[in-house]
């Protein structure tokens, strides 16, 4: 291992580490190469330590939550992951719920209706941290987190802030942390009173709208629906559903799904999201743009 990774092991020690982290298995696609360190701090102020300590020494990094919207180089990435999972603690307090970044949707939704509060349903199976959430504005048509967000904590360029919900630039699938070195400490968000039972249900008719949703390992929609058209639907019209670049392929239930039938590699990925924009565009004119986000170089 590089001595400046040995160092910051010892700088952190007690601190659990990877060395190195695979990709492959702590992405929801189950795909990408390895990187040399991925650190896992305990709360948001240990988070921000290792965020302060990699900006010092000039080392580059990367926040990964669930890994549920990233594709990986199979070259892997040189840096340092930075790793959410453990950063995970929620609270209540009247209607706002705290959660640290790392904290699943799941968790963040069984507080909430442990607690008699609601709003959220339409964030039920999204497999998210709730940072990774808020940095991508993750949602449904019905609604998305950043309606619902009153604060984040967050750092910016290594200085600590609180932005308020209006400060974050919210809109559909993009959101200030993209334009700017930032990694989402907690999120605040505002809910509303409601009955443990009618939460309870909302949940799961929520869940039950999702069940048509493809089932293999992907990343969700791989591309974000252009003004006034779907992008899945532009897609299947233009015959996408089912083709394949090696392992990967176009799910047949949804045409803006890649799944990884097994062994798929970034690259196949690759190929496939060029094929299906150039299908789209020799179509329609329309250019799709990526919803997921790269890791490494491609
Ligand atoms: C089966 C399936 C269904 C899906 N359905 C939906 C859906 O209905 N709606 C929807 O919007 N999305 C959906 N997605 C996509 C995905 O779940 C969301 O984009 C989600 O918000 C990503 O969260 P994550 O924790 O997995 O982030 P990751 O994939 O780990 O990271 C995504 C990006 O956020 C950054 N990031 C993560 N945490 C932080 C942090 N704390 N601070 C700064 N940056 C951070 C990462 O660096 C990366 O750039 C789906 C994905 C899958 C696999």
């Amino acid at each position: 291992m590089e001595k400046v990774f040995e160092t910051l092991i010892k700088e952190f020690s007690g601190m659990p580490f990877a060395s190195p982290f695979s990709f492959r298995k702590n992405t929801t696609i189950g795909i990408g190469g390895e990187a040399p360190l991925a650190l896992y701090p305990e709360n948001a102020e240990r988070l921000a330590a290792v965020v302060g300590a990699l900006r010092d020494k000039g080392i580059g990094y990367v926040v990964l939550g669930r890994g549920s919207n990233v594709l990986v180089s199979d070259a892997g990435y040189r840096g340092v992951v930075v790793h959410t999972s453990r950063v995970n603690a929620v609270r209540t307090r009247g209607t706002v719920l705290t959660a640290e970044c790392g904290a699943g949707l799941e968790k963040v939704l069984a507080v909430a209706k442990r607690n008699g509060l609601g709003g959220i349903s339409f964030l039920c199976g999204i497999p998210a941290s709730i940072g990774g959430a808020a940095f991508m504005n993750a949602g449904i048509r019905s609604g998305y987190i950043g309606e619902k967000i009153l604060s984040v904590d967050v750092l910016t360029g290594g200085e600590f802030r609180t932005l308020a919900a209006k400060d974050c630039d919210f809109a559909y699938k993009h959101t200030r942390f993209m334009e700017e070195e930032s990694v989402l400490l907690s999120v605040k968000l505002r809910l509303e009173k409601s009955a443990p039972a009618a939460i309870e249900a909302e949940y799961a008719s929520a869940k039950a709208a999702r069940s048509v949703l493809p089932k293999g390992r992907s990343m969700g929609c791989v591309f974000k629906n252009p003004a006034g058209e779907s992008a899945g639907a532009l897609l299947e019209r233009a015959g996408m559903k089912g083709e394949t670049c090696g392992g990967a392929a176009v799910a047949e239930e949804h045409a803006n799904f890649i799944i990884n039938r097994g062994g798929a590699t970034s690259a196949d990925v690759a190929c496939l999201i060029e094929r299906m924009k150039n299908a789209v565009f020799s179509e329609t004119g329309i250019e799709l743009a990526e919803e997921i986000r790269r890791i490494g170089d491609f």
